[in-house]
């Protein structure tokens, strides 16, 4: 499925093309490409496309997403998908393939070692409440860490 949203990418500029499928807990897959923008800051990479999609659906436990782009090598998410994927779907695995084969597959916690997330805030002095932070901000996925 990433393979065929991949198809979808919108590139222009760059013409590196980029699927995304992100399988929830409960078998749902909600796929992303990426979407490029003359005003290129703007541009929204394929993982987070499918996240922010699958989080307005609301979804909130995720088991893994694939993410597909035409490199012989991996093609890992970029920093900031890192920190949303952290964010919103907590420790689920990555794997990446190209257009033939898998290239990778890696755990969210290897990506990313020693995350920004609310964990910290709640631990600032100057920061939101813990009780503030477990009820609200904290996604559902992170307190039940898969092994
Ligand atoms: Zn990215």
């Amino acid at each position: 499925m990433a393979r065929d949203a991949r198809t979808r990418a919108v590139a222009p500029f760059s013409g590196f093309r980029v699927g995304a499928a992100l399988e929830t807990a409960d078998g749902t897959v909600i796929t992303g490409c990426n979407i490029e923008n003359a005003s290129y800051g703007l541009t929204m990479c394929a993982e987070r496309v499918a996240v922010f999609k699958a989080v307005s659906d609301g979804h909130r436990h995720f088991k893994r997403i694939a993410v597909v782009a035409d490199t012989p090598v991996p093609t890992p998410p970029c920093g900031a998908c890192r920190q949303i994927l952290w964010e919103h779907t907590g420790d689920i695995q990555v794997i990446l393939a190209n257009l033939e084969r898998e290239t990778g597959r890696y755990q969210m916690t290897r990506l990313l070692p020693v995350a920004f997330d609310a964990d910290v805030l709640s631990s600032s002095s100057r920061g939101l409440s813990e009780r503030r932070v477990s009820s609200v901000t904290r996604p559902p996925s992170r307190r039940k860490r898969t092994p």
